[in-house]
């Protein structure tokens, strides 16, 4: 297995001078990870991942497979394997000759390729159904089909763009799992790209969050979730509330933040610093605030609006004029009620970005 490195990689479309790279970064993915690029439709994960694939040439920076530089390698010298949205399967030939094209074109034959058509097709759970037309197998199955036929060339880096796409919710669900289980077992360096965070979160080892023609945070789906660099990486990935706040007082991991009228400690990244009268943003999720008695409560506010989901309810809470989001499991507060809200210590996060004055 090997690690891929994109070392200062760009993208500017079209000829105009001084025009803004739609997307740049920094980005090294280990060996065998499954890396996720996530972000909002048009910030250029799909041309970050042509560009791996060979299909888009960058402008500026390098891609490195292992020790070898691929930056000018046409893309079928790269030893990919590739999964589009749209399947892209040949819908005139079999399940087993669209598995076995890219055999063909490397002129592996007779039964070495039967054998490994064979095996691709029980990783993905269709053992049997070589001799069956594409046609006749459902949305969730032809994709399979389009990852078996990538992984059977034994690639060594596996990439997928937004594969799950057009499937229903349960059967995307379903496939996520699969997905993964299948890349392990092919023992691939994958970069998978989608729009969707539960999908990333659920899939990665580790997701780059891209907008604004950069990576904002590159991180493990607990600390993206956890500990947002940014605010629109707070705001992105599941329902947070971003705050204003002033800083009383840091120590090593944690600050004081007065937050309306309330102070609250909160974590903290240990090396971005912070100083006392400083204007920052702290991430505060639905879930770490509760619903409490006025006396014990260190915000409080009108409840505007409820969600019922069933074992919990998802209030809008009009604290001091900013709406705030609150997860309880208290389903029977209503609309219009005056609510206090418990925050946990050291359950909010002192966004670094705030702290560095970053935009
Ligand atoms: P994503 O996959 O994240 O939705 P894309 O990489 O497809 O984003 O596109 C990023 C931006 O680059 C978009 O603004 C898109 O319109 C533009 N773009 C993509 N492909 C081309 C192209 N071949 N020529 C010019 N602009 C392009
Ligand atoms: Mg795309």
């Amino acid at each position: 297995m090997i690690p891929i490195h994109l070392d200062g990689l760009s993208k500017t479309y079209g000829e105009q001078p001084g025009a803004a790279p739609t997307v740049t970064v920094d980005i090294t993915v280990q060996a065998g990870e499954f890396f996720t690029l996530l972000g909002p439709s048009g910030c250029g994960k799909s041309t970050l991942l042509r560009m791996i694939a060979g299909f888009v040439s960058p402008t500026e920076g390098a891609i490195v497979f292992g020790d070898q530089d691929v930056t000018r390698l046409p893309a079928h010298k790269r030893g990919i394997g590739m999964v589009f949205q749209n399947y892209a399967l040949f819908p005139h030939m079999s399940v087993a000759d669209n598995v076995a094209y890219g055999l063909k074109l490397r002129r592996v034959g007779g039964s070495e390729r039967k054998a490994k058509v064979d095996k691709a097709l029980q990783r993905v759970g269709l053992s049997g159904y070589g001799d069956r037309r594409i046609d006749q197998l459902s949305g969730g199955q032809q994709q399979r089909v389009a990852l078996a036929r990538a992984i059977v060339i034994e690639p060594e880096v596996l990439l997928l763009d937004e594969p799950l796409s057009n499937l229903d919710a349960k059967l995307r669900e379903e496939t996520r799992m699969q997905i993964r289980e299948v890349q392990k077992a092919a023992a691939t360096t994958a970069v998978y790209v989608t729009h969707d965070q539960a999908e990333a979160m659920a899939m990665s080892d580790r997701i780059a969050v891209l907008a604004d023609g950069r990576a904002h945070q590159v991180d493990t789906p607990r600390r993206i979730y956890s500990e947002p660099a940014t605010a629109f990486v707070a705001r992105f990935i599941g329902r947070s509330n971003v705050v204003p706040g002033l800083v009383r007082d840091a120590a090593s991991d944690t600050a004081t933040v007065r937050v309306g009228d309330a102070e609250l400690t909160v974590r903290r990244h240990p090396e971005v610093p912070v100083a006392a009268g400083q204007h920052v943003e702290v991430s505060l999720r639905p879930e770490v605030l509760r619903v409490v008695g006025e006396a014990d409560a260190a915000l409080h506010g009108i409840v505007t609006a409820k969600e019922y989901l069933g074992a919990t309810a998802m209030l809008e809470v009009d604290v001091a004029g900013s709406s705030v989001a609150v997860s309880t499991p208290d389903i029977d507060v209503e609309a219009g009620t005056r609510i206090g809200l418990a925050v946990d210590r050291r359950a909010g996060w002192l966004i670094p970005e705030s702290a560095t004055g970053r935009a």
